[in-house]
């Protein structure tokens, strides 16, 4: 246990606690000797400073990729703009993806960047000249090439940085067939795929939609029944919190009962629609001022409303060693990465909070930029062969139906919307929420696994890192190390 100078135990930072959920995991199981210590430490961090000509001077920016295992190239993870970025977190974000990936069966090793700067202070041109720098020292080092280190969004960056970082790899390395699948995340017109954007959301839905299909892991959490009706609080509406809190809402019948927002928090006990005070954000940059439900300028405190599940959707270290105690949830889905710290799980799992841990819950984002990757590197839109195939042959057997309804008169009919939906042959975006579901369905399935088969396995967390430390070992075992 750490203590400060004054006595206090201290608050871990984020390495800190990777690691120290790293070692809780490692402690149940059988790794040789070494092994276990080249699992944790992070194999390399690359720092860059570098100049940027413009308001009339140059500016000087510090960027990050670390890259933690590369167990499996290429190694994979996004990059984040924000002025908090620093080695530790971008450390302890890549050891998180190296352990999501193995988690999610996404074939990469973990890696992850990062560039202090706020974006909000740079219009648009400047962020290109910024980003486009970037990747150039980057990408001259391999940390961005298709077959070595591919990035991807992440908070503070989107599309836009992710088609420019693909444009500049492109630039200096023009007869590499491969370049497109040098970066994830693209948007569609420069090589992305349907689905991207949503995906980090769509899969902490599927996650929650999983959970729920097991009454008795529902029970640990004292939860019943399905989605419908349960009360919801989010954290942060960005691109996960906000298409989490839609899909959950306006398709589970979910209540989105609070959001929380950097400047303050909006909560309606019957229920806010995510859609309208999203687009309220966007146009106001706050919550502050939107017209339904009831505004508290107080955030921090709104985290700790009661709720049946509360999704951490924006920083690292949200709740903590300060504030656990009075979270008042039975179900915590983290969808940022490292929300909770390693203090605060302590204290939650005493409390009896189930948590749904990260390297799991926010894993739809890898997930469906490896769909990407794999798009990009096989140079076809997935479905283009299948579709009108799937079509015809569904066709044979709309016709034998529409024969034996007109054979049967008024006794029979068929459903009138069964025809259109079942001729419909899958396009890219079913296709990718097809395979996202079915990755977040199993990957789950392999952590309750663990966790209700072995006794020293109390929680879900314990039991993905156990899942994901068996995988990354395996393959290193059979590496020969
Ligand atoms: N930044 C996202 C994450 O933390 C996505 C990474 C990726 O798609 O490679 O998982």
């Amino acid at each position: 246990m750490a203590n400060d100078t004054t006595g206090r135990v201290r608050e871990r930072s984020f390495r800190e606690s990777v690691d120290l959920m790293f070692n809780r995991a490692v402690a149940v199981m059988d790794l040789s000797p070494g092994l276990e210590e080249k699992i944790r430490v992070c194999n390399a961090t690359y720092i860059v400073r570098f100049g940027v000509r413009m308001r009339g001077r140059i500016q000087t920016f510090t960027g990050y990729r670390s890259v933690h295992s590369e167990h499996m190239e290429p190694v994979k993870g996004g990059i984040r703009y924000a002025l908090s970025v620093n080695q530790d977190e971008v450390e302890a974000l890549a050891a998180l993806m190296t352990y999501k990936c193995a988690l999610v069966e996404a074939p990469f090793g973990g890696s992850k960047g990062g560039l202090c700067i706020d974006p909000r202070e740079y219009d648009e041109h400047e962020m290109e000249l910024v980003t486009r720098r970037f990747a150039y020292e980057l990408a001259k080092r391999d940390l961005i090439h298709p077959s070595q280190n591919v990035p991807a969004p992440d908070m503070g960056t989107g599309e836009r940085e992710m088609a420019w970082i693909a444009d500049q790899y492109h630039r200096m390395n023009t007869t590499d067939i491969n370049a497109m699948a040098c970066v994830t995340g693209k948007p569609i017109h420069a090589g992305g795929i349907h689905g991207r954007v949503e995906a980090t959301g769509r899969g902490v839905q599927y996650a929650l939609q999983e959970f729920f299909r097991h009454p008795e892991d529902c029970a640990v959490a004292g939860l019943d029944g399905g989605l419908e009706g349960k009360r919801i609080v989010v954290q942060g509406l960005g691109n996960v919190g906000y298409h989490a809190a839609k899909f959950l809402s306006e398709e589970d019948g979910a209540k989105v009962t609070a959001i929380v927002e950097r400047d303050g928090a909006i909560i309606d006990d019957n229920g806010i629609d995510v859609e309208a005070l999203h687009n309220w954000i966007v146009s106001h940059g706050g919550v502050k001022g939107y017209a339904e439900g009831s505004y508290v300028s107080d955030g921090a405190r709104v985290l700790e409303k009661e709720c049946d599940i509360l999704i951490p959707a924006a920083m690292e270290g949200v709740i903590n060693r300060e504030n656990s105690a009075r979270i008042n949830t039975r179900l915590i889905i983290e969808a940022a990465n490292g929300p909770v710290t390693a203090g605060a799980d302590e204290i939650l799992r005493g409390r009896g909070v189930v948590l749904i841990p990260d390297l799991y819950a926010n894993a739809g984002g890898v997930t469906v930029s490896y769909f990407e990757w794999v798009k990009n590197l096989s140079h076809i839109r997935f479905g283009r062969m299948q579709r009108r195939q799937e079509e015809a042959r569904h066709r044979l057997v709309v016709n034998e139906l529409e024969r034996l309804d007109r054979y049967l008169g008024d006794s029979w009919s068929m459903t009138p919307t069964f025809k259109e939906r079942y001729l419909r042959g899958a396009d890219e975006l079913e296709l990718v929420r097809s395979g996202l579901d079915d990755t977040m369905r199993i990957a789950y399935q392999a952590m309750r696994e663990v966790w209700h088969s072995r006794e020293d396995v109390p929680d879900l967390r314990m039991a993905a890192y156990i899942v994901a430390i068996q995988r990354v070992a395996l393959s290193y075992r059979e590496k020969g190390l």
